[in-house]
């Protein structure tokens, strides 16, 4: 079994870069103004009339009053019990900020709440377990009689569909054996020794925008991951302060087990869903029959969304909580400015993939899009992309608080200096031996989008 934490990051935003507001929507007044050679555009705003800098490049949106900041608005969650929860993250979410900000050292959660979630995840594993077993028991006890059996089967089918899933195999990922890279393994050395955690012994790299940790259940073997679009578009001290967030995870005790936690709110997900009557009635039926009791099926959804809410609460507190700890400790790592500037890059997320991908279906290198793709992203963008996380707030199955929150939790560290440098030439050291690993997962990337 494999636990890991992973770095999603940055709330969603489509792909492809959104070229204004919507269409027909006039500013009226005054042509824009347009600087000769430059992108720069100044007009009204629509909404409030005061003069923005625009870029026709970029979405046009007003610093003032916020128009068109999300120009592609996501669509409200569709079942009640899911609008609900996204409320209650957006009511928690500025609270733990103000929360940890004001602590000089981000307390940890207490062992009881995380264990609280990893036995409220065992008792959901534990009723989809027993339903599987209940059916099987069912069938060979009523064996040949065909109702008995039928019945058996319907119970044991229901226990798989609602159960945890496998986990998908993952494509596209290139592994560093750090015993080969002397460079990087004493660069990813330091900066465990600085955490305060042992170092990982394999180093690996995909296409993701992301980084993550796993540790093998029996010999306890860590890898880090880091996804080559991210890792090309840090600098190398903002690598450093990525390295040393993802491995400060486990310091905080929580070498929790996310995927246990993760697939047990997964399964809830798909009991409250075959028992809503939102979802639609042929999956209900596929799962539960049509003769099933009304009164029934609305007890169990409630006990389902009772033990959701439960587990969310209780798992979203202590890792946000731990999440904050580990932005703290990247800060001392590497810097404040380095994790200012390595979140700053969680920001452009979509950007820097889908010019990736792009990049690959065109037959070019595609890191070097992806690193173009950022490089000349105006600071007004960078602005709107900041108010974006902050009013999208964050989803209640992602471990990280919004982008935003963290960037303003990390300008409430001190800014001292940083404990593992990595200058030039350690840079280009680390960077030659990481080079084959992004060659290979830019060769499957292209193999996959079809240059
Ligand atoms: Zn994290
Ligand atoms: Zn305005």
């Amino acid at each position: 079994m494999t636990v890991s934490r992973s770095e999603g990051d940055s709330p969603g935003e489509p792909p492809g870069d959104p070229p204004g507001g919507p269409p027909g929507d006039s500013p009226g007044g005054e042509p824009p103004v347009r600087p000769a050679g430059g992108h720069t555009l100044r007009e009204p705003c629509p909404r409030c009339s005061r003069v923005i800098e625009a870029d026709e490049r970029f979405v046009r949106w007003c610093p003032a009053c916020e128009w068109n900041v999300d120009p592609r608005p996501q669509p409200p969650p569709a079942s009640r019990f899911e609008r609900r929860a996204a409320q209650a993250a957006a009511d928690e979410g500025p609270r733990l900020l103000a929360e940890v900000s004001l602590e000089p050292e981000v307390r940890l959660p207490r062992d009881p709440a995380r264990l609280r979630v990893w036995f409220l995840a065992l008792a959901v594993h534990l009723v989809t377990a027993a339903l599987v077993g209940a059916g099987v028991a069912l069938a060979v006890a009523a064996w040949p009689g065909v109702i008995g059996v039928a019945v058996g089967v319907v119970l044991a089918f229901a226990g798989l569909a609602l159960g945890p899933r496998p986990r998908r195999g993952d494509p596209g990922v290139a592994a560093i054996d750090l015993c080969d890279a002397s460079a990087l393994a004493a660069l990813v050395g330091e900066v465990a020794a600085a955490v305060g955690t042992a170092a990982p012994e394999r180093f690996e790299v995909d296409a993701s925008f992301g980084s993550d940790l796993s540790t093998t259940a029996i010999r306890r073997r860590t890898t880090v991951r880091m996804g080559a679009p991210l890792w090309v578009c840090l600098d190398p001290q903002q690598r450093v302060a990525m390295l040393a967030h993802v491995l400060a995870h486990p310091v905080r005790g929580d070498s929790a087990n996310r995927r246990f936690v993760a697939s047990a709110d997964e399964s809830l997900r798909r009991w409250v869903d075959s028992l809503t009557d939102e979802a639609p009635a042929r999956e209900r039926r596929g799962v539960w029959g049509d003769g099933l009791n009304r009164a029934a099926i609305a007890g169990a959804r409630r006990i389902a969304v009772a033990q959701l809410r439960r587990l969310r609460t209780t798992a979203t507190t202590a890792t946000q909580r731990a999440e904050y700890r580990a932005d703290e400790i990247a800060a001392r790592v590497a810097g404040r400015e380095a994790l200012t500037g390595a979140l700053e890059t969680l920001l452009l997320a979509d950007r820097c993939t889908s010019a990736a991908r792009r990049g690959a279906a065109g037959g070019q290198d595609p890191w070097a899009a992806a690193r173009r793709a950022i490089a000349d992203v105006p600071g007004h963008e960078r602005e709107r992309l900041r108010r974006l996380s902050r009013r999208r707030g964050q989803a209640w199955d992602d471990p990280h608080p919004p982008t935003a929150h963290r960037l303003a939790f990390a300008r409430t560290r001190a800014d001292l200096p940083a404990q593992v440098a990595c200058p030039p030439e350690r840079a280009v050291a680390v960077a030659a031996e990481v080079h084959p690993a992004l060659a290979t997962v830019a060769g499957e990337l292209q193999a996959r989008v079809g240059a």
